[in-house]
């Protein structure tokens, strides 16, 4: 791999429609936000214009609490890409917030082999510059 490979910046969220950018700037103020539907409360994550519960096409955006569990995880060793080789190894998690909705993210915090179903994490935000900041999470271990 070439050295400007290795310089090119992590890539940042290049969202393409209407409600990906609501999302990604709610995380630029540092704000996890979900929508939730304005006709049967369920919160919803992709950012979608139906709801897939009773398919309401009303909505509006809420801000999570930010507390989750760890649904599922992989442990990368070998990176897609060679900005990541510096974090190997890194946990890619599924996170479960408190509100219901479902997210990828990375986990922090925690060795690889302490991971567990339902290990408590809470958000945490990775500044990458004004616009971008990238929602993260962080083991809460006793
Ligand atoms: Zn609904």
């Amino acid at each position: 791999m070439s050295e400007k490979t290795v310089r090119s910046p992590k890539p940042t969220p290049s969202p393409e429609n209407r409600l990906d950018e609501e999302f990604w700037s709610h995380c630029a103020d540092e704000r996890l936000c979900f929508q939730v539907c304005a006709s049967c409360e369920t919160w919803r994550h992709l950012p979608r214009s139906f709801c897939a519960h009773c398919g309401s096409g009303d909505w509006i955006w809420k801000e999570s609490s930010g507390l989750g569990r760890l649904y599922s995880w992989t442990v990368t060793h070998q990176p897609s890409l060679p900005q990541f080789l510096p974090d190997v190894p890194y946990i890619v998690a599924v996170i479960e917030l408190n509100e219901g909705v479902r997210m990828v993210s990375h986990l922090r915090g925690v060795e690889p082999e302490k991971l567990e179903i339902d290990l408590p994490v809470t958000l945490e935000f990775e500044r990458v510059s004004d616009a971008v900041a990238l929602p993260m999470f962080r083991a809460s271990l006793s």
